[in-house]
């Protein structure tokens, strides 16, 4: 059983290999003909959904099959439609949200559902978790996105093997776990450490090990920046990579000054796997287009322009048959860039992702009713102040907190003064009432982390509010 296990394996990643050479040939393609693959994958898609999805048949009742799709005028999925709605959208009767979810709760590696299909789960520190679904040749197209990623950060399997350290998500729900433990037949030496572990033991491994190459959620990146420029660290990786979260200009400097080098910044789902990686030009984030389409869009999901933060993402993954994901709404708010990369690839730019559109914070205003506060503008609030080493602010039923890491030698009674004062001002500024912060000083923030391991520096835990519906 384990041999066969790990012939299946090899087998995949061959062929994963063969898809990821594909892709990168896209690198040279013209914008037109990527236009045409995305317009034929679309087309299929959506004649698939149609044929095989009760769900997408009730929704596209009015469609004619035999004409071209034309996206926008397709109606958008939230994700708890999908979650409502998933023995009716998924394209294989056997599967249901019931058999799905007993599947995961009994994960214990990578095995697969009904012998084909992998089930994966999302954090879901808001909102409700997600349960999406890949089936082998999927899972495959999956695999050569990631491979694909590996060559644009300089990844590839060579000899004397690469000493790789990874510091993800430890639970196999997630996605990031599911690939590492995909391509597990030694290409590379990887050591693995899950983001919650605690710094001074990261920092031990980390000097231990010397890894050439460093991946790790944006956060965690932060702290060994801070724990290279003291000292205590010491590695000098020659690749960095990173996913996940919020990259703040702060964060970026701090990774130039610790390891004279930028990350690979990407960006991933488990809704859509690999959707896109900075180029070794670090201009922003080339989107993969010839595998998911992604809409900057307002909150009335109408298209903005190239340059300016929208509210949300709608993201059609080309990759999925038997969970179709069609104009699937994603909460993150980003730009589009308004120039192409000088590298000269096809692929269009995401300029930065500036946050969560649910972790705008709704906050009663000086003048009645509520303003809404964008997670940047406390971003902004905090950035360079010299003795916080981490932070986290919370919006919950009692009010604003701030979570806070200080600095080894920071002086405490002088940096909490700075980080209230500065929060006052900024929030006064955006017109809220009475904006007091409660400061609670904590020696690390690690176990903040959702169940992925990942890390917001602002997040509210109240529930939405329902009265934003847009006529
Ligand atoms: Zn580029």
């Amino acid at each position: 059983m384990a041999a066969t296990d790990q012939i299946r394996r090899f087998a995949d990643i061959a062929a994963a290999m063969r898809l990821a050479r594909e892709l990168i040939g896209h690198d040279r393609w013209s914008v037109e003909r990527l236009e045409a693959l995305q317009r034929r994958r679309l087309q299929e898609l959506v004649r698939h959904a149609t044929a095989s999805s009760p769900f997408y048949r009730e929704r596209y009742a009015g469609l004619d099959p035999g004409d071209p799709v034309e996206l926008s005028r397709l109606p958008a999925v939230d994700k708890a439609t999908v979650m409502a709605r998933f023995d009716d959208l998924v394209c294989d009767r056997r599967l249901t949200l019931a058999a799905v979810e007993a599947h995961l709760d009994g994960l214990t590696r990578d095995e697969l559902l009904l012998g084909q299909y992998r089930a994966m789960a999302t954090g879901g520190s808001t909102g409700r978790k997600g349960v999406f679904l890949a089936d082998r040749a999927e899972w495959r197209q999956y695999l050569a996105g990631f491979f694909r990623w590996n060559h644009y950060v300089g990844l590839t399997p060579r000899l004397p093997r690469l000493r790789v350290a990874s510091i993800a998500a430890a639970r196999p729900l997630h996605m990031t776990y599911r690939m590492a433990a995909s391509i597990d037949v030694g290409l590379h030496r990887v050591l693995r450490l899950e983001a919650t572990t605690p710094l001074p033991a990261m920092v031990e491994s980390l000097n231990r090990y010397r890894p050439q190459f460093l991946y790790a959620y944006g956060s965690v990146l932060g702290l060994l920046a801070a724990e290279q420029l003291d000292g205590r660290l010491r590695i000098a990786p020659t690749a960095i990579a990173s996913s996940g979260e919020t990259h703040t200009d702060e964060l970026r400097d701090a990774i130039r000054a610790a390891w004279g080098t930028s990350s690979f910044e990407m960006y991933a789902m488990t809704e859509a796997g690999i959707l896109g990686s900075h180029c070794d030009r670090h201009s922003g984030i080339h989107l993969f287009e010839d595998q998911a389409i992604v809409e900057v869009v307002d909150e009335r999901g109408r298209p903005v322009p190239a340059g300016q933060v929208g509210h949300k993402l709608l993201v059609t993954n080309l990759i999925t048959r038997v969970q179709p994901l069609i104009r699937y709404e994603v909460s993150d708010m980003v730009a589009m860039a308004a120039e192409r990369c000088p590298c000269g690839r096809p692929f269009r730019l995401l300029a930065a992702v500036a946050g969560r559109n649910d972790d705008i914070l709704y906050l009663p205003a000086a003048a009645g009713g509520t303003v809404a506060v964008h997670p940047l503008a406390l971003r902004t609030a905090l950035a360079g102040i010299p003795g916080l080493a981490q932070y986290k602010v919370v919006h919950d039923a009692d009010g604003l907190h701030l979570r806070a890491a200080l600095r080894p030698g920071a002086a405490a009674e002088e940096t909490v003064r700075q980080v209230t004062d500065r929060l006052a001002e900024k929030l006064a500024a955006q017109g809220v009432a009475r904006p007091a912060v409660q400061v609670e000083l904590r020696d690390h923030l690690q176990d903040e982390r959702d169940t992925a391991g990942k890390f917001k520096l602002v997040e509210s835990r109240l529930r939405r509010p329902t009265t934003t519906p847009v006529p």
